[in-house]
């Protein structure tokens, strides 16, 4: 048995023509799956009742088991808890804003990165997601909500450059036309910075958007905050950018956790400033979503310090909204509910 949410285009119809169907027939099967949600071959009746059995006996298309849903009073942002078919589980997040809808979807079962402010990273590293499980979040959050994700962020849990095959073909499946069908600026990635992956990822010939996790200006506190720090420094991380940027032209988006005493001085922003100077970026400022003792966000004086700085040495940036944080699915929150099994 195979699972159909797994395979490109290309795979997909050389399987449906291996089995002796028409190659057309792979985009009625594409169209009953991406657009009607329809996960069951009995229900595909554009197609024979020989091929349907034949198929059935091939392939699964297996949506994520909904345990939980909530969904937040303050905005309307929705978090769901999947079971996946080992038992483990992951969260997703679908955020509402005039005229479109983003998803924030998961890479891995919790992360093995370990920043000390993401619950995530706090709740330990279970395993890499398949491609089909990255894919049927998004299916599977539409099929629930009946309605049309248009954006997609890799910011859920895990860190996708180290699932990065997985996370390549899963893009390249929600942006095919006949599959997920988003537009390829519409995919963001987030990564913590593995250098040798951004430099992979600026030959994909994919247009995906990049943002990269700084939260700090010096090793010395980025380090303490992002322990990966400590085998790809500040320096590895940037110069990978600015190969990525050559390559693609692309300005880069710089995510910026901001911690109170921690990393919101006025010199952690002149610092700043001055280490990215020579890229093209922009600087989202996220105020920190308290997960663990000892982390609270920066005043909103500080806040607006911090901001201006930055934009006076001609740096663009802008305070990110923040979402769902009464449901714990904002940024960080996401965190493994129950580990079932490590296999
Ligand atoms: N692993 C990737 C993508 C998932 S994390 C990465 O780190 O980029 C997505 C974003 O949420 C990152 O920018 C991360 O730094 C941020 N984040 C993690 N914990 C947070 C917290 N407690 N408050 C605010 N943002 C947080
Ligand atoms: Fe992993 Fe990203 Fe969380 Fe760091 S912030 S632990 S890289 S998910």
């Amino acid at each position: 048995m195979k699972n159909l949410l797994d395979l490109s285009y290309d795979e997909l119809v050389s399987e449906v023509t291996n089995l002796g169907l028409e190659r057309y027939r792979a985009d009625q099967i594409l169209d009953w799956v991406f657009d009607k949600k329809v996960n069951n071959f009995d229900e595909m009746t554009n197609l024979s009742k020989q091929h349907r059995a034949l198929l059935k006996e091939h392939f699964t298309i297996p949506f994520l088991k909904l345990l939980g849903k909530r969904v937040s009073k303050i905005d309307g942002t929705t978090k769901f808890l999947w079971e996946l078919e080992d038992g483990n589980t992951i969260e997703s997040v679908m955020i509402f804003h005039p005229g479109r809808i983003t998803a924030c979807i998961s890479t891995q079962v919790g992360c093995p990165v370990k920043c000390v402010f993401c619950a995530t990273g706090m709740s330990g590293f279970v395993r890499n997601l398949t491609v089909g499980e990255i894919v049927s979040q998004i299916l599977s959050m539409e099929k629930e909500e009946g309605k049309k994700i248009g954006n997609v962020v890799y910011m859920g849990m895990g860190e996708p450059l180290l699932n990065y095959e997985n996370t390549m073909k899963s893009i390249r499946i929600l942006n095919h036309r006949k599959m997920g069908n988003i537009g390829i600026r519409r995919i963001t990635i987030s990564t913590v910075g593995i250098p040798e992956k951004i430099v992979q990822l600026a030959d994909e010939g994919l247009d995906v958007k990049l943002a990269l996790s700084l939260h700090a200006p010096t090793n010395f506190k980025r380090d303490q905050l992002v322990p990966l720090n400590r085998k790809y420094s500040i320096e590895e991380i940037l110069n990978a950018i600015k190969v990525y940027q050559m390559k693609t032209g692309r300005r880069v988006t710089i995510e910026y956790v901001l911690i109170r005493g921690v990393n919101d001085e006025i010199s952690d922003a002149k610092k700043l400033a001055e280490i990215l100077r020579n890229l093209k970026v922009f600087v989202n400022l996220i105020p920190v979503n308290p997960t663990a003792e000892g982390l609270s966000k920066p005043s909103r004086q500080r806040l607006m310090m911090f901001k201006r700085i930055l934009l006076e040495n001609g740096i663009e940036t802008e305070i990110r909204r923040e979402k769902g944080s009464d449901i714990e699915a904002a940024c960080g929150q996401l965190r493994l509910k129950r580990k079932v099994s490590s296999s």
